[in-house]
């Protein structure tokens, strides 16, 4: 009975690890053009998803855009000029990759934490802790 038991441990001991990463629904951008602006309406919603804050998101997006914009009270993100759809998405992908993505195991599932200067990406799937730039 011992040894059964002994084994049976040891059979579990040897079980590979499941380490998929939890795949995160990261909604697309709903990005409409009005005039001269390029609104993108669901931009809260889609931050909140990522628990990132929409301003340094926003911040990020204008800065590489060389635009100015801001976010109404609707969470609705205005860019004050317009943007096609293709840039802003390609943009907004090099922010999942740079300031969502766990740079270990490749989860959407992290938080950003500031200390001060220092920004760090943590993950909440494997615990990684990768510093990035300031935005
Ligand atoms: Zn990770």
């Amino acid at each position: 009975m011992l040894d059964y038991q002994r084994l049976l441990d040891r059979l579990y001991e040897r079980l590979p690890e499941r380490r998929e990463p939890p795949k995160l629904d990261i909604p697309s951008l709903n990005i409409v053009h009005v005039g001269l602006q390029t609104h993108i309406k669901n931009f809260k919603e889609v931050c909140d998803v990522l628990l990132r804050e929409p301003r340094i998101c926003a911040r990020y997006l204008l800065k590489e855009l060389a635009a100015r914009g801001s976010i109404d009270d609707s969470g609705v993100f205005i860019i004050y000029s317009r943007v096609s759809t293709q840039t802003i998405n390609s943009l907004f992908k090099r922010f999942l990759d740079t300031y969502v993505k766990c740079q270990t195991c490749g989860s959407y599932q992290t938080e950003l934490r500031r200390k001060g200067k220092v920004w760090i990406i943590r993950c909440l799937a494997c615990g990684a802790e990768t510093p990035v730039k300031p935005i």
